[in-house]
């Protein structure tokens, strides 16, 4: 059996291994899961879910320390990070879910519109998929796949999680959490393992929903497998986030916000601002500002206190980085701070950089960095800052920074991305009542808040009629209910109130044996709407 072993990359010391799962293990997880799904979990009421999560949220209160020393030892971010960015975050969702989950996935009542079909009851349900798989990145091991994970179960789902190979640990961390405030093991289960084992997960027949978080790579691979089935997919993929700063905008505060956004997690945020448009008036200022900024970021030891910046996750994820400044440097890009490695520090450390004019068609500028490597460019005005905003692949999150509230809105309407924000940037993650999904390469579907829970979930029609008139659209077709349409075209068809009038008095004759066929006088209101 094969093993993946998890290194700190801070050091490069071995944490611990865990079992790659083969075909055997992946088929009798999603079997087991489907069958708690079936047996209890689909039927289970929200009052014992909520009893389950406040529970579950408890225990991550409790376990919060050993959580974020074992993010900050497995990913790197700093603990104080880990504390911000994923425990908070994964506390505010649990608590969403069993506070809010009732009223979002309850039945709503479904009034019929069309006068035909007035006098049956219906209704909107809001029914689970069954097994879900949640197949997720590296670089926020605990809270991405946490927020999913519960998400789906709130709703009623069971879920196979496989987590990155990357960060195991964590991984095996948050299904501890999860049977330790009482779920079932079927309720939750983890099959570790690369892209093979998602994919296999992914082709079991009873797994009918794919909630994938990763690389756009990996997201079209994702696709192309769940259209095997097919099944569902929600796509959190990468991104190459602009922020647009404009000439109003607050500099101390602007400078601070860029460069806690383009480098926290060490560039690791699949929406860290990565390009600055900044307007040329303020260009010199902003430069200067934000530079001071990035050049005051300590990097060392996640683990101590006095450090804001931990290492990259893997050399991979480092010779990206690096190769990105180089192609940059050649062709005329212009390094303001930072720019190497820091190997005073280890092998995966890297100085947070800033670079000035970038080559337009260069990696900085097309692909996603991913590292602590932020460009800046000035722009000669607002429509120049959209294009150059708009003009990747990738749409998942934008800012626009200035004092003028109205101005700024109105700019953001014009982003192509699926969440913006005005002087700030990636704290919305933070507001479990948000949501959190881009659009083009960034991928699509949402997490998060309501509109997160309402995709776990496929809604149901209920319609029931209970009387005993046969309907007189049924066999046989009669003259007369083709005379009944043929007059209801003329109607419809014709504004004229004298033609109206003139069908409408047509329709007398057949008063009594609408009557018989249709509960014409519960029509009402909703007759009158329909012919007008
Ligand atoms: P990745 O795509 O390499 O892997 C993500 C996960 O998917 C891993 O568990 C991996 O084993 C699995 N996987 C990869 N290819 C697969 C395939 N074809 N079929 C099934 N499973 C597959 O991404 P990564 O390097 O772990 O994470 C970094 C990427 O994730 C960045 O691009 C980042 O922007 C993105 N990301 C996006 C969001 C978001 O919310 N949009 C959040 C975090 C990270």
């Amino acid at each position: 059996m094969s093993v993946i072993q998890s290194f700190n990359p801070s050091d490069g010391s071995l944490l611990g291994e865990v079992s790659v799962a083969d075909e055997g293990a992946i088929s009798r997880a999603v079997q087991r899961a489907d069958e708690v799904f079936r047996a209890s979990w689909r039927d289970s009421s929200f009052a014992d879910r909520s009893r389950l999560f406040r529970k579950l949220r408890r225990l991550v209160v409790t376990k919060h320390r050993a959580l974020a020393e074992l993010v900050a030892k497995e990913q790197g971010k700093p603990f104080v990070e880990v504390l911000a960015a994923e425990v908070f975050p994964v506390l505010d969702t649990l608590s969403f879910l069993a506070q809010r989950g009732p009223r979002i996935l309850r039945d709503r009542r479904a009034p019929h519109l069309q006068p035909f079909l007035a006098g049956r009851k219906a209704r909107f349900r809001m029914r689970p998929f069954g097994v879900v798989a949640v197949i997720s990145p590296w670089n926020y091991p605990l809270s991405l796949p946490l927020c999913q994970i519960a998400t789906a179960i709130y709703a009623g789902n069971t879920v196979v999680f496989k987590p990155s190979p990357l960060t195991p640990l964590v991984g095996e961390a948050i299904v501890e959490l999860f049977h330790d405030a009482g779920f079932d093991e079927g309720v939750l289960s983890i099959v570790h393992g690369g892209a093979d084992v998602g994919e296999a997960l992914i082709d079991q027949e009873k797994v009918r929903l794919v909630s994938f978080t990763g690389g756009t790579t990996g997201g079209r691979g994702v696709m192309a497998a769940a259209a095997r089935g097919p099944k569902k997919v929600l796509l959190e993929l990468g991104g190459k986030d602009p922020a647009i700063v404009l000439e109003d905008a607050d500099l101390e505060r602007t400078a601070r916000g860029i460069a806690w956004s383009s480098m926290m997690n060490a560039g690791q945020t699949c929406a860290s601002i990565e390009r600055v448009f900044v307007a040329k008036s303020i260009y010199d200022q902003l430069v200067e500002r934000l530079t001071s900024e990035v050049a005051k970021i300590r990097i060392g030891d996640p683990l101590s206190d006095e450090t804001d910046m931990g290492p990259l996750v893997a050399d991979f994820q480092r010779d990206k980085v690096l190769a990105h400044i180089e192609d940059a440097r050649t062709r005329g890009g212009e390094i303001a701070t930072g720019g190497g490695r820091r190997s005073d520090c280890g092998e995966l450390f890297l100085e947070p950089t800033v670079l000035l004019s970038p080559p337009r068609d260069g990696l900085v500028s097309c692909e996603e960095t991913f590292g602590p490597l932020l460009s800046v460019e000035p722009v000669e005005d607002d429509a120049e800052a959209l294009l150059r905003a708009n003009e990747t692949a990738f749409g998942l999150t934008a800012s626009v920074w200035s004092r003028n509230h109205e101005r700024a809105r109105r700019l953001s309407e014009k982003l192509e991305c699926g969440v913006v924000t005005v002087n700030s940037h990636l704290t919305s993650f933070a507001e479990p009542n948000s949501i959190w999904g881009g659009v083009k390469a960034s991928g699509f579907g949402r997490t998060h808040g309501p509109f997160g829970l309402l995709e776990a979930v496929q809604p149901q029609y209920l319609d029931a009629d209970h009387s005993s008139r046969p309907e007189m659209w049924w066999y046989p077709y009669t003259p007369r209910f083709l005379g009944i349409l043929e007059e209801l075209f003329t109607f419809l068809g014709s504004s004229s109130a004298r033609v109206r009038i003139a069908s409408a008095l047509r329709f007398v004759p057949q008063l009594g044996y609408l009557a018989k066929h249709l509960p014409i006088f519960r029509m009402g209101p909703g007759l009158s709407r329909y012919l007008r």
